[in-house]
């Protein structure tokens, strides 16, 4: 597994796992989203608000819908992926000669659909685990009993949170050694809290301690469920906030995760036991069969000694509780009706402002790609990908990659020796186009037609089996992260790989149909982001071959963090409809690379422009120059807009700013965007003091 933490996506929630609305009609796929010129406002200047400019009439035209957190062309083109997945799903369900993958895919999806089944079965298919659970009457059974949980629950993929590993009490992953990226080693993170990160239970203003009374609410319901008492609920769940509050406290800080050097923290397994004395690792990595190995990954050792604290200070009783409810609350979207509900009502309506649940048949999709993502895909890729699309993409990465080499080039703030070394990390990066050159076997994946919830938990079973047995291995740099459905791109700096599932390339993203520019505007731009992040402020620490290493002189590391700075400080800003004020510490990656993404593109587009005769003021036959294309293609990437409590959560806890800073900020650092739209100093879309690092 990629080490998750240092994973730079182009957009948090735009995955085929985000929430997306409904469907226009149960069978066909909706329409894709085509670029238009005439998308624009015309009503409004260009130069006062281009994010307004280019997306107001869009958004008019795509409220939110209900099942949904938030508008945009992202969540519109994962609501087209899901379905284009389900229309392959359908088929493999419905085959009457099927092959052993659409066989495996078909009774996944059949068993998830049956909802009678499901509803039937009520808690039932968690109950021996519960049971489990209810049997802890001694601390020193908690290695096997995590152990049996964390077998069960569906490990997190690449699109978490940054703040934590999404899981009980603590995540166990594998992933590159930081020194050695070419080894793989365990690693261990935080985890454990049932919020989205550690500041919901640590701030102390009105929203906060709003959230906090909803979610005791919350953990009361979901105990009740499980059949406890309502005053018995109303207690544990005191416990249980109580326990999540104290791993809260031991958490790193997200702004401080964000540095690898302080997540690379090796240790003997001795040195990991005595982080936690009264937890025996002996017996729970036999129990996961970890293998043996010298030295561990421990991305936040305080938080392994808050543990500690927790064990000798909670009784038996309130660990019974913690784990029940958090392992329901894993558990629940794949059990009845009654769970699903609840966990919808707080997770989807309060805190993420959607009012309807998604259909079910969008959530058996999500699923089957989670679960077998690259059975699924398959078929998918098959049917939606053509091949020859392949080719334009890998023409536009090399042409944005021949940006980065000039710009390095350019850049008058480095000196040759670090350019050369800048060079060297470029030309090693692998990118990887749509989906995998071999598909992952999953026939050891016992699927049975009418066993969903066993469907899910053996499925992620073989995931965390697959996870951990490629520890002490060699890393595969040509492993995927992400399924090819996905509505989203990534880079890691461990692998040095810049890595495009089919699920992106389509319009308006990427448009065989469209002109260079608008190509560039758009998916040239997401290839320019990821390109960028190998030399953010994260990714520049890390060498050609993905160590963790210092490649910079003094002085190039102080020039870059002068740049670096200029950036954060315009990020820092207040964002009224979420209530809290953006860290540009937190973000300044995500806006380095959104910045240095379009620079990139931009360029390759000048150069591609130069080679047939032409320039940016060249005119179009849409009327525009082909800079106006460019710019408004990039904007309207980013037309959408979030819910409150979407937009709340966003900004504290991930490093993607809010799509009207993704444009406005970015325009507002480049002199093309002032020429290509005839904006002057003084106007808001040109900054007196525009930041440039890429
Ligand atoms: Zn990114």
């Amino acid at each position: 597994m990629r080490l998750p933490t240092l994973i730079t996506l182009i957009a948090l929630y735009a995955t085929v796992f985000a929430q997306g609305s409904r469907a226009e009609s149960p069978d066909a796929l909706p329409s894709l989203q085509h670029f238009s010129p005439d998308q624009v406002d015309k009503s409004l200047d260009p130069c006062s608000d281009f994010f307004q400019y280019a997306c107001r009439k869009w958004m008019k035209a795509n409220p939110i819908p209900p099942d949904q957190a938030r508008s945009g062309t992202f969540p519109k083109l994962v609501v087209w992926n899901i379905s284009a997945v389900r229309s392959t799903l359908e088929d493999a369900a419905r085959a009457s000669n099927p092959t052993p993958v659409e066989k495996q895919v078909g009774d996944y999806y059949a068993s998830c659909i049956d909802e009678a089944a499901v509803n039937k079965a009520g808690i039932s298919p968690l109950q021996p685990e519960l049971d489990r659970i209810a049997r802890l009457e001694n601390k020193s059974q908690l290695p096997e009993i995590m152990a049996s949980i964390h077998q069960m629950i569906r490990p997190a993929n690449l699109n978490f949170i940054d703040t934590q590993y999404q899981g009980v009490l603590f995540g166990l992953y594998s992933a590159p050694n930081f020194g050695d990226a070419r080894v793989t080693l365990v690693a261990l993170d935080q985890s454990g809290m049932g919020l989205p990160g550690r500041e919901f239970y640590i701030n102390d203003d009105d929203k906060s301690k709003y959230i906090r009374d909803l979610y005791l609410k919350h953990i009361a319901k979901v105990l009740e469920l499980t059949g406890e008492s309502q005053a018995q609920a109303a207690a544990d769940a005191q416990s249980v906030l109580a326990m999540e509050t104290a791993l809260a406290k031991a958490a790193m800080d997200v702004v401080a995760r964000r540095d690898p050097k302080n997540l690379n923290n090796k240790m003997s397994l001795e040195q990991v036991q005595a982080l936690t004395p009264s937890f025996s690792w002996s017996q729970y990595f036999a129990a996961m069969q970890v293998p043996a190995s010298p030295q561990y990954l421990v991305l936040a050792p305080d938080f392994f000694r808050g543990v500690e604290k927790l064990i000798a200070s909670e009784s038996n009783e309130h660990w019974r509780a913690y784990l029940r409810y958090l392992t329901v609350n894993f558990m629940a979207p794949y059990l009845s009706q009654p769970f699903v509900d609840e966990n919808f009502d707080f997770f989807g309506r309060q805190l993420s402002g959607a009012n309807e649940i998604q259909p079910r048949w969008r959530r058996c999709s999500v699923n089957a790609d989670a679960d077998l993502g690259e059975a699924v895909g398959q078929a998918y890729a098959a049917k939606y990908f053509p091949p020859e699309n392949k080719e334009r993409m890998l023409q536009m990465v090399r042409a944005i990659e021949t940006a980065l080499h000039q710009d390095i080039d350019a850049a008058s703030w480095m000196s040759p020796g670090t350019k050369e070394l800048a060079h060297a990390k470029l030309s090693a990066q692998v990118d990887k186009i749509a989906y995998p050159d071999h598909w992952r076997d999953y026939s050891s994946v016992v699927v049975k037609r009418d066993d969903f919830f066993g469907n899910v938990a053996r499925s992620a079973r073989f995931e965390i089996d697959r996870r951990i047995a490629k520890a002490g291995k060699s890393t595969d740099r040509q492993e995927w992260g992400m399924t090819p459905p996905t509505v989203n791109a990534y880079e890691d700096p461990q692998t040095n790989t810049i890595n495009f599932p089919a699920g992106i390339l389509q319009p308006p993203f990427f448009d065989a149909k469209e002109i260079d520019a608008v190509n560039y505007g758009a998916i040239g731009m997401v290839i320019g982001h990821e390109t960028t992040h190998g030399f953010d402020d994260q990714g520049r620490k890390f060498d050609a071959n993905g160590n963790l290493k210092d490649w910079w002189t003094p002085a190039d590391a102080a020039n870059y963090e002068e740049r670096d700075k200029c950036i954060q400080d315009e990020y820092t800003q207040d964002v009224p409809e979420a209530g809290v004020k953006q860290n540009g510490k937190l973000s300044a990656g995500e806006d380095t690379a959104d910045n240095g993404g379009v620079h990139l593109a931009l360029a390759a587009l000048q150069n591609t422009l130069k080679s047939q005769g032409k320039d940016l003021d060249t005119s179009t036959p849409d009327g525009l120059t082909e800079a106006q294309n460019f710019f408004l293609a990039f904007a309207n990437l980013w037309c959408g807009e979030n819910r409150p409590e979407a937009a709340r959560t966003a900004v504290i806890t991930q490093g993607h700013s809010l799509n009207r800073y993704r444009v406005n900020n970015v325009v507002a650092n480049m002199p093309e965007f002032a020429h290509a739209f005839g904006c002057h100093a003084g106007q808001p879309m040109v900054h007196a003091n525009a930041c440039r690092v890429w």
